[in-house]
C-alpha cells in the first residue's frame, strides 16, 4: 500500500488516473439539484447524469471523471440518528465515479479498477473480493462476462469472484427505465477489524454484519431497460456508473478505522478540541458530539456555499436542523459561545482545493452559521426547559411519545427542530410523533401561504428576509416597525445602506453588472399596490469613488422590509456606504396623474352609468390608465363622450386634493369608497376630490398630483369588455395624452397632404373623392356589361343544334350573375325556342346558369336539371326554376368540360 496519501491527493489520483483514460474531468455538481424538484439534495454522482442515462440529453464526452458532493439526510440511506454514533455514516459526503456513456463496457471498467486499486494505490490483490449478479428469482441472466474478468485479473484469487442477488447486485433507477447487474468491490481488513469475534456462530463474511470487509466500490451496468416488473429490453446503448465513498477508501489507504480518523475529518475534530481545551482521552469519552459537530458543520459549510441557508422548510430547513444540532452538541461539551465558524473555518481550508466555492463564499458561510447559532441561542434555554417539562409530564403520565402537535410547537415559538427534540427525548428513553410533527408543519406552512412542501422559494423568500429584519432591529440599524416607508412626502432619502442581497443572500459588496438588492433603513420608493406600480430611480454614493445602481423595481418580500431592485451600472457599493436614493421624477409624475384621474374616472362611470359601476380592479402605470368596472351592457359612444368630458372638466376646475389618515370605520360611515376584496388597517388613508361637495371619496394608500389641473388631459384610448359583467376602459394622461394629441394631429396634417388640401377640408374632400370613386365604379361596370353584351352577340350568331332545337352554350368572362341572367333574355328574344348555358368566372371561382324556353320545359328539358348535370364537374351544384337556374363551383378550370357536359345532357333529353 503506498504510503502517507492525504485524502486530497487520494481523490486527485482517482480523477488523474480516469482523465489519463481519456475520460473528462466533470466538476460536481450543486448540492441543489438543477431542475430535479423530486429530489431534496444532490445524493448521488449520477443526478448530473440522470438525463444521459434516459437519452433525454446528449454531452459531448462518453467518458466522465468526477467526485460529486452528496447529502443524505433521510430515507432509505440514512438515519440522522446514526451519524454521529458510529464511524461511517454521514450527512454530507463525496462519492468518486467513472462514467461510460455507451463507451467502454465491463472488461475496462474492470480492468482499471483493478489497476487502480493494486497497481496505483498498492491494495493486495489477496485482499481484494468481487461480487457479480446471480438471479435469485432465476429470471435475469448471470453475469458470467463480469466474472470472468474479474477471475482474469492478474492476482486475483479465483475464489474471491462470489455471486449475489437482487438485493445487493441489481441496480434499478426506478420502477421502470434503465436498470442492470453491479459488481462491488469489497476490502477485508483482515480478522482482527472483526467487531462480532465474541458473538457465538458469527462467520466474517462479504456483505456480512461485522467490520472486516468493507464495500469499497460499486459498478454498475446498464445494461437493460425495465418496461414493466417482469419485462426487461436490451438497451442498444450501455453504460457504466460507478461510485466510490471517498472517505471510505481514505480510511483503508490512511489505514484507519474510522472516517473520523482520516484527515478529511480530523483536522474538525482537532479544532473542536483546541477550542473544548479538552485532551484526548476528554475528546474520546465525548466521541458523539465531536463527529457530530464535525460532521453536520462540514454538511453545513458545503450546503451553504451552495446557497442554502438556514430556513423554516425543506432544504433551508435542514440547513438550519444540523446546525442546530451541532450546536447542541457543543453545549454538551462546554461550547456555548458560537463557534460554528471556526469549525467551518478548517473544513474551507481543508476543501477549498478541490472545491473552491468554498472559499469564494467563505464570508457568506461564517456569518450565517454564526447569525443562525445566535438565532439560537435566543431561544435555546427557553426550548429546552420547556421541552424538559413536557417530558416529564409524559413520563408522569406513563406516556412513551410525544406529541407531534406539541414538538411542532417548540419548533415553531422556541426554534427546536424536530431531530433535537427527538435527540433529547431519546435521551430520556422516549419518542417524538414525527408523522404529527411533520403534518402540524404542513398545516402550519400552508396556513401561512408559504407554498408547498421542498421550500417553495416563496416561503423561503420571507423567511430570509424576515429573519434578516429581526437581527438588524435587534442590532439597533432599524427600528422595530422595519424600513420607514413615506412615498408621499420626498422622492429622496440619504441613508446608509443596511443591506446588499444577491441571489437571495447578504453580501457585503457588489460589482458593476450585479444584479442586487438594496436595503435602507427608510425610502420614498413606492412599492406596487393598489394597481399603482413600483417606482424606479437611482442610488447614488455620495463618497466618492461613486457606485450607483439603476433601481427598476421595488419590493416587499417580509413584513417590515422594503428593497430597492436593480443593477449595479458603475463602483462597487458597499455595506455601510451613505447613499442617496432617488425616485425617477418625471415618471413618478406620470403615475401620480393617471392615479389620480383613475379617481376621477371612477366618479364619472358613477355620474353617468351609476352607482353600480364599481371598481373591479385597476393598473395604474406610466403611460396609461385600466380601470375595470362592473356594468353588463356596452357603453354607447354618446356616454363615453360624456365620461371622457365629465373627467377633463373636473381636471380644468383644478380641484385640490385632500388627504388624509382616519380611522376606518370613520371612513365608511362617511361614505369613502372601499374596494372589495382589499385588506385595510385600523387607520387609512383617504383621499377627496371636491372642495363643498366632494364628488370623489376613496380609501387609497397610492401617491396623488396635488391639484386635478396637475393632469392636463384626459383621453379615453379604448372601452371593452374585460369578463362577464365587466368592462374596461383604457386611458392616457399628462405627457401621455399630449404624445396621443400629437400623434393623431401628425396623421391628420399627413392626410391633408396626401389629399393636397387643408387640415379642415380632409372631410368634404374625402368625401368627394369617395363619391368620384362610386361614379367611376359603376362606369367600370356599364362598360363590361357593354362588352359582355358584344361578345355575346356574335355568340348568338353561331349556335348550335341539337336534335333541331338551338342549344348555345358560351363562357362569358368577368360577366356576374346579373349579367349572365340578362344575355339568357337575350337569347330567349331571339330564339323562342331553345337552351341557353353560361359560364363566368369571378374572383377564381366559376359560375354557371342555364336558361330553357317554356316549350322545351314542358318537354321534360328543366334548367334546374341541366345546370345540375354541369355543376358536378366545377365540384358545386345547384338549382332553380324549371325554366331558369343557377350553380357555383370550386374548379374554375373545369368550366369547358362543365358546358360540354350540359350540351350533351339537352341533346340526350331532346333526342329521347
Ligand atoms: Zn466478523
Ligand atoms: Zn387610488
Amino acid at each position: 500500500m503506498k504510503a502517507n496519501l492525504t485524502g486530497n491527493q487520494i481523490r486527485q489520483m482517482f480523477i488523474d488516473f480516469f482523465v489519463e483514460h481519456k475520460h473528462t474531468f466533470v466538476p460536481s455538481s450543486s448540492l441543489v439539484p438543477g431542475g430535479d424538484q423530486t429530489l431534496l439534495f444532490t445524493n448521488a454522482g449520477m443526478v448530473q447524469f440522470k438525463d444521459v442515462f434516459l437519452g433525454t440529453d446528449v454531452r459531448p464526452y462518453t467518458r466522465a471523471v468526477n467526485s460529486q458532493k452528496c447529502m443524505r439526510v433521510a430515507g432509505k440511506h440514512n438515519d440522522l440518528d446514526d451519524v454521529g454514533r458510529d464511524d461511517t455514516h454521514h450527512t454530507f459526503f463525496e462519492m468518486l465515479g467513472n462514467w461510460s456513456f455507451g463507451d467502454y463496457y465491463k472488461k475496462e471498467a474492470i480492468t482499471w479498477a483493478w489497476q487502480l486499486l493494486t497497481e496505483v494505490w498498492g491494495l493486495e490483490g489477496n485482499r481484494l473480493w468481487a461480487t457479480v449478479f446471480k438471479d435469485d428469482k432465476g429470471n435475469i441472466p448471470t453475469d458470467e462476462e463480469a466474472a470472468e474478468v474479474w477471475r482474469s485479473q492478474p492476482g486475483m484469487e479465483p475464489s474471491h469472484v462470489l455471486y449475489f442477488g437482487r438485493k445487493d447486485n441489481f441496480w434499478e433507477m426506478a420502477e421502470i427505465g434503465p436498470c442492470g447487474p453491479c459488481s462491488e468491490i469489497h476490502y477485508d481488513r483482515g480478522p482482527e477489524a472483526c467487531d462480532k469475534q465474541d458473538v457465538p456462530g458469527h462467520v466474517c463474511q462479504v456483505n456480512g454484519d461485522c467490520k472486516r470487509y468493507l464495500e469499497i466500490w460499486n459498478n454498475v451496468f446498464i445494461q437493460y431497460n425495465r418496461l414493466s416488473p417482469t419485462e426487461l429490453e436490451p438497451l442498444p446503448a450501455r453504460h457504466v456508473d460507478t461510485g466510490m465513498g471517498l472517505e471510505r477508501i481514505v480510511s483503508i489507504l490512511q489505514n484507519v478505522d474510522s472516517n473520523y480518523k482520516t484527515d478529511l475529518l480530523s483536522p474538525l475534530l482537532d479544532t473542536v478540541r483546541e477550542l473544548t481545551g479538552h485532551t484526548l482521552e476528554e475528546q474520546a469519552a465525548n466521541l458523539t458530539p465531536y463527529r457530530v459537530i464535525a460532521d453536520h458543520t462540514r454538511a453545513a459549510t458545503f450546503l451553504i456555499a451552495d446557497g442554502v441557508v438556514p430556513g423554516n422548510t425543506g432544504r433551508n430547513y435542514v440547513c438550519r436542523m444540523i446546525i442546530r444540532r451541532a450546536a447542541r452538541f457543543g453545549g454538551k461539551i462546554g461550547l456555548h459561545e458560537p463557534f460554528l465558524a471556526r469549525v467551518a473555518q478548517s473544513v474551507i481550508e481543508n476543501y477549498s482545493q478541490a472545491y473552491p466555492e468554498l472559499k469564494r463564499n467563505q464570508t457568506a458561510i461564517l456569518d450565517s452559521l454564526t447569525r443562525e447559532e445566535r438565532r439560537f441561542q435566543r431561544t435555546v434555554e427557553a426550548g429546552m426547559s420547556r421541552l424538559d417539562e413536557m417530558l416529564a409530564e409524559l413520563k408522569a403520565s406513563a406516556g412513551q411519545v410525544l406529541d407531534g402537535l406539541r414538538a411542532f410547537d417548540l419548533y415553531a415559538t422556541l426554534g427546536l427542530p424536530l431531530e433535537l427534540t427527538r435527540d433529547v427525548a431519546r435521551e430520556q428513553g422516549l419518542e417524538v410523533d414525527e408523522e404529527g410533527f411533520r403534518r402540524a408543519m404542513d398545516e402550519h406552512r400552508v396556513a401561512s401561504g408559504a407554498g408547498k412542501a421542498m421550500g417553495a422559494m416563496g416561503g423561503e423568500d420571507v423567511e430570509i428576509y424576515r429573519e434578516m429584519i429581526e437581527d438588524m432591529q435587534a442590532a439597533g440599524h432599524l427600528s422595530p416597525q422595519g424600513v420607514a416607508y413615506d412615498p408621499y412626502h420626498t422622492l429622496e432619502v440619504e441613508a446608509p445602506v443596511l443591506a446588499l442581497i444577491q441571489d437571495g443572500r447578504p453580501v457585503k459588496e457588489a460589482h458593476p453588472g450585479d444584479r442586487v438588492e438594496v436595503l435602507l433603513p427608510q425610502t420614498s420608493f413606492y412599492v406596487e399596490s393598489g394597481g399603482q406600480v413600483s417606482d424606479t430611480g437611482s442610488i447614488v454614493s455620495i463618497q466618492e469613488p461613486r457606485w450607483e445602481i439603476r433601481v427598476d423595481d421595488t419590493r416587499k418580500p417580509a413584513a417590515g422590509a422594503v428593497v430597492h431592485v436593480g443593477q449595479v451600472v458603475r463602483g462597487d457599493p458597499l455595506v455601510g456606504d451613505i447613499a442617496i436614493a432617488a425616485v425617477d421624477a418625471q415618471r413618478r409624475q406620470d403615475i401620480m396623474r393617471n392615479h389620480t384621474a383613475t379617481h376621477l374616472l371612477h366618479a364619472e362611470l358613477h355620474e353617468v352609468l351609476g352607482e353600480h359601476a364599481r371598481q373591479a380592479g385597476s393598473l395604474v402605470a406610466p403611460d396609461r390608465l385600466r380601470f375595470d368596472f362592473t356594468h353588463s351592457e356596452a357603453i354607447t359612444p354618446e356616454q363615453l363622450e360624456r365620461i371622457e368630458a365629465g373627467v377633463n372638466r373636473a381636471i380644468l376646475e383644478n380641484h385640490h386634493l385632500n388627504i388624509t389618515l382616519k380611522p376606518l370605520s370613520q371612513a365608511i360611515s362617511e361614505g369613502a369608497m372601499a374596494l372589495f376584496g382589499e385588506k385595510y388597517g385600523e387607520v387609512v388613508r383617504t383621499i377627496t376630490i371636491g372642495e363643498s361637495e366632494p364628488f370623489s371619496y376613496e380609501l387609497c394608500g397610492g401617491t396623488h398630483v396635488g391639484e386635478t389641473g396637475d393632469i392636463g388631459l384626459f383621453l379615453i384610448t379604448s372601452e371593452g369588455s374585460a369578463a362577464a359583467g365587466v368592462r374596461r376602459i383604457e386611458a392616457v394622461t399628462g405627457r401621455g395624452a399630449y404624445d396621443l394629441v400629437q400623434r393623431r394631429f401628425r396623421t391628420l396634417k399627413d392626410t391633408a397632404a396626401i389629399l393636397t388640401t387643408s387640415v379642415e377640408d380632409v372631410p368634404e374632400k374625402t368625401q368627394a373623392l369617395l363619391a368620384d370613386l362610386d361614379r367611376t365604379r359603376k362606369q367600370v361596370a356599364a362598360l363590361r356589361q357593354e362588352l359582355v353584351a358584344a361578345q355575346f352577340a356574335q355568340k348568338l350568331d353561331s349556335v348550335e343544334q341539337a336534335a333541331g332545337i338551338p342549344v348555345l352554350t358560351a363562357v362569358l368572362p368577368n360577366a356576374d350573375a346579373e349579367t349572365l341572367r340578362q344575355m339568357t333574355d337575350r337569347f330567349r328574344q331571339r330564339y323562342p325556342s331553345g337552351v341557353v348555358v353560361l359560364g363566368s368566372v369571378i374572383d377564381g371561382r366559376p359560375m354557371l346558369i342555364a336558361a330553357v324556353t317554356d316549350d322545351l320545359v314542358k318537354r321534360g328539358v328543366l334548367a334546374g336539371d341541366v345546370v345540375k348535370a354541369a355543376a358536378q364537374l366545377i365540384g358545386g351544384s345547384g338549382g332553380g326554376r324549371p325554366n331558369l337556374a343557377q350553380a357555383g363551383g370550386k374548379d374554375a378550370s373545369q368550366l369547358p368540360q362543365a358546358l360540354n357536359a350540359a350540351f350533351k345532357y339537352v341533346e340526350g333529353k331532346l333526342s329521347s
